[in-house]
């Protein structure tokens, strides 16, 4: 009988949808696949670097791995493998560590998977990588929706952010191998396709052709494909053209939905962040959308607790994103990473404070979720029902992005219905009815 291997994932989508290509590589070579936390005889761990939790949870989870199933094979790999592969090789038990570069190439670094009292690790200089697999995945709470990699890669050089130090410089898959992706992914019998990869916007494929393509001829491709359902994950804000809007406001298939990084509402804090906008460039692109596309869904990233943020620059972030008319923010608790101009700059923000102004950020949040919900109610729109059960009740999205439920029946799962919301009492999902 064949070895056996089990794969996790840590961090973002793209990193769940690579998982799922390595899972395919080893099933294609004869290999069992395991679910996690199953015994087996190689287990891979697929990394994130976004915060310095990274490691510890790393560390954990290889010697939970380790303390039930001594003798299994451990590989890890991903951003904080690239990033610090030794601090990760010198964890007991870890076998080999592989960065960006030879991450699909597994099985050239490796055939027998015998443990050695050393581990191996290879890796390429970040300036090096130009590994670009195809990948997609299912979420992993649902079997509807399916996540599409366009994309690997970042050319910018935000001051926090160590993405391009982990995956290198921007590079975009073939448009031909997009669209043939998303047909398979379609066949596989998943109604929405969510479009992933570092910096989503800034796709860029020449193929041999003086013809340079850009996220927009994926999306007029894809357009054509009669997909019941694609969304485009995130876009920075300087990237999301009036071509894109136009062509999401005027289709049946793009949903009404947007995530649009901000980082801070802060000028000052924005410019030392190097981000390639200012806050009247993003209060002006909102106030567009929701001009262009009435009801539409707009998800917005903030960075809280970035060196220098005083009480004063955290309040113009609040003030700022208090005013915008957006449906929900994502919060993240800035990090201090290792080879970032963030981490020289002064004024260090205490944890304390980082975590009172997340916990604010966080409320002002859930009030955005019921204004939406409130600006919803009584609107008919078009929700996909997943496939999970839970307390008697099954969950979906609207084509915007409100959660919704609705009493569970079987034939509800993996389809489109037309709903109404009627209204919400938390901020975790709407309530309404099926038409
Ligand atoms: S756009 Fe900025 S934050 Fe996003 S991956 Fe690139 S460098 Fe990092």
């Amino acid at each position: 009988m064949g070895k056996s291997v089990s794969l996790h994932t840590l961090g973002c989508k793209l990193n769940y949808s690579e998982t799922s290509t390595l899972a395919g590589k080893f099933h294609s070579n004869g290999f069992n696949l395991k679910e996690y936390g199953e015994a087996s005889d190689i287990f891979v761990l697929n990394t994130c670097s976004v915060t310095d939790n990274a490691d510890k949870e790393c560390r954990q989870i290889i010697r939970s791995v380790l303390s039930r199933n001594p003798e299994t094979y451990i590989i890890v790999t991903g951003c904080y493998a690239q990033l610090q592969p030794n601090e990760i090789a010198e964890i007991h038990g870890v076998d080999l560590v592989l960065g960006a570069n030879e991450k699909f190439r597994l099985f050239d670094y490796v055939n027998g998977f015998e443990k050695k009292e050393l581990s191996c690790v290879f890796t390429s200089p970040a300036e090096e990588i130009t590994n670009l697999d195809y990948a997609y995945s299912s979420d992993v709470e649902s079997r509807t929706r399916a996540f599409l990699k366009i994309q690997d890669g970042c050319d910018y050089n935000c001051s926090f952010c160590t993405i391009p130090l982990a995956r290198g410089k921007s590079r975009s898959l073939p448009l031909n191998t997009v669209i043939e992706n998303a047909k398979k992914i379609l066949d596989l019998g998943y109604k929405e396709i969510v479009l992933t990869g570092v910096n989503t916007g800034d796709y860029t494929y020449q193929n041999g052709s003086p013809k340079i393509n850009k996220l927009i001829d994926i999306l007029y491709e894809l357009e054509k494909l009669n997909i019941p359902r694609i969304r485009i994950s995130s876009i920075e804000p300087n990237l999301l053209t009036d071509e894109i809007i136009e062509l999401v406001s005027a289709s049946d298939s793009f949903c009404n939905h947007f995530h649009i990084p901000l980082q801070s509402g802060d000028p000052e804090t924005l410019k030392l962040m190097r981000r390639r906008y200012n806050r009247d460039f993003y209060a002006g692109l909102i106030h567009k959308l929701n001009n262009k596309i009435p009801q539409l869904g707009i998800g917005v990233d903030v960075i809280i607790g970035f060196p220098g943020e005083t009480d004063e620059r955290f309040w113009n972030t609040f003030r700022f994103l208090e005013e915008l008319q957006v449906s929900y923010l994502h919060v993240f608790t800035y990090s201090e990473r290792r080879n970032t101009y963030a981490v020289t700059l002064p004024g260090r923000v205490e944890m304390k404070d980082r975590k009172e102004r997340s916990r604010i950020l966080r409320e002002l949040s859930n009030k955005k979720k019921m204004q939406f919900y409130a600006r919803n109610t009584g609107i008919q729109q078009k929700v996909l029902f997943e496939t999970a059960k839970e307390d008697d009740h099954i969950y979906g999205f609207t084509d915007n992005y409100i959660k919704v439920r609705a009493p569970h029946k079987p034939e509800l799962e993996n389809s489109i219905m037309e709903f109404e919301i009627s209204g919400a009492d938390t901020y975790r999902f709407a309530e309404g009815k099926i038409l």
